[in-house]
């Protein structure tokens, strides 16, 4: 399935967990399950935050075998997350990346509140986390942006998404052989706790 195709794909269960009327749960499961229990062939990565109300399958209404989905707090690019998408995307042939931030993300809060407060100490691993979320965002914290907390939290998840995205596009040289002569996509999207909504603002072709 080209990349085009999978995003259409993707918007399309967006709009039925949206309306709420989802259907990948009338698939009968046990039939899918064998299916699939030779070889799979997801049409789409996705690179999401681990927060536990932004489920890649559930917002995006698809079922066992159809998306590969990496989760990490921030939905932050660090060696592993590029290993894992290069992985699907080599050996699936998968087309199309995205890279899901979301709203109120409690990973770009956190980075918010060591930049403010720098000298506040955190674990080790926490801290590698903030330290991925921090280039992105940190330009933004001087701005009028620092006077309206919601705004602020809003383009830093965006801004996050970006990073995130542009990291994999240009830092793994399988990964910018797969965009250059196979069609890969990469796509940055925020999903809004409010409305479920997933909305893609970023590399997607006019
Ligand atoms: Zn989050």
């Amino acid at each position: 399935m080209d990349a085009i195709t999978a995003l259409e794909r993707l918007r399309e269960g967006n709009r039925r967990f949206v309306a709420g009327t989802p259907t990948a749960s009338s698939i009968p499961i046990h039939a899918r399950r064998s299916e699939i229990v030779d070889g799979q062939e997801p049409f789409a990565i996705i690179l999401g935050c681990a927060d536990s109300r932004v489920p890649a399958e559930m917002v995006f209404d698809q079922g066992l075998g159809d998306l590969f989905v990496i989760r990490v707090a921030g939905n932050i690019v660090a060696p592993s997350q590029v290993g894992s998408v290069e992985f699907a995307a080599d050996r699936f042939k998968t087309k199309l990346v995205v890279v899901l931030g979301h709203s109120q993300c409690g990973a770009i809060t956190a980075t918010l509140e060591a930049l403010q407060n720098p000298t506040k100490t955190t674990s080790p691993s926490l801290q590698s986390i903030v330290d991925r979320i921090r280039p992105a965002i940190e330009t933004l914290t001087d701005t009028h942006l620092k006077h309206d907390h919601h705004e602020l939290v809003h383009q830093s998840v965006r801004a996050n998404v970006r990073a995130s995205a542009s990291h994999l596009r240009h830092g793994s040289a399988i990964l910018e052989n797969l965009i250059q002569h196979e069609g890969l996509l990469v796509v940055g999207a925020e999903y809004s706790l409010e409305t479920g909504k997933v909305d893609f603002f970023d590399g997607v072709p006019a």
